[in-house]
């Protein structure tokens, strides 16, 4: 579903993504690790097509995004960094705005869209209320709802629970979950308990290169017990990082 082919992307003198390869299949939810800086959020931008790679090549569904970026796209939901933007917009207007520019036309199409996702990520209660004025789990909601709204085959999620509470935590990733039976899922995360729980492939990626791709029971299998900081350590200290 998606092939990441040796893609690089240099900032100026600096190299971020140094020649990274991957695939993920449908049923796959595919966890990115990697200290600050490693190049996750650079990646994962070339895949969703907001970044073009300066050499190698990214495709979704059978899609280049650099040579067909709009049936790329249209496959994609993408959960950026940071939340939603539009903080004025109610969560109705923001997700119908969405809707609108994902090219649905129809007042019934859209209506059936925004009814589906906000069942989904539980936003009935916010709905009518602007998005600045909510808490940031349920920010974070409108965001995997903004994603999900195009039913895409691919998501793209840049550290999904981030800033949530343990509750809200707990039901992104459920929400996550559900959905990866018929979905390929790539999700950025700084919390093992996370990676455990939800995925079923690891990369590790540190200074914009693959140092790890392997099963979560292998990964935390490393040094049992210990925090993902420390694994980071010791693979970045290992003879094979080198
Ligand atoms: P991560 O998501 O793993 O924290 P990023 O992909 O955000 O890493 O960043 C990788 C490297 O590229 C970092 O050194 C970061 O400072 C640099 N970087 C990211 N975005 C830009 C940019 N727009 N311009 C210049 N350097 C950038």
């Amino acid at each position: 579903m998606v092939i990441v082919d040796n893609i690089v992307k240099d900032y100026g003198d600096l190299r971020a993504v140094d020649g990274v390869s991957f695939e993920v299949k449908k049923g796959d939810i595919l966890g990115f690790l990697g200290p600050n800086g490693a190049g996750k959020s650079t990646t994962m931008k070339m895949i969703a097509g907001f970044l073009s790679p300066t050499a190698g090549t990214a495709s979704v569904a059978g899609f280049d995004v650099q040579k067909d970026p709009m049936e790329a796209k249209k496959r994609i939901g993408y959960l950026p960094e940071s939340s939603p933007a539009y903080p004025e917009m109610t969560v109705v207007e923001f997700l119908t705005y969405v809707a609108e520019t994902r090219g649905f036309r129809t007042k019934d199409e859209i209506h059936d869209r925004l009814a589906n996702v906000i069942v989904k990520c539980h936003l009935q209660t916010v709905q009518n209320q602007a998005i600045e004025t909510l808490s940031k789990g349920y920010r974070q909601r409108v965001g995997v709802a903004q994603a999900i709204l195009h039913d895409p085959p691919v998501l793209i999620l840049d550290e999904p629970t981030d800033g949530l509470d343990p509750n809200q935590k707990h039901e992104v990733r459920k929400l996550i979950k559900a959905m990866a039976e018929d979905k390929a899922i790539i999700l950025s995360t700084h919390i093992l308990e996370e990676v455990e729980a939800i995925c079923n492939r690891i990369i590790v990626i540190d200074q914009g290169k693959v140092r790890v791709n392997e099963t979560p029971e292998a990964f935390k299998a490393r040094q049992p017990g210990s925090s993902i900081d420390e694994i980071f350590r010791e693979i970045t200290n290992s003879k094979a990082y080198a």
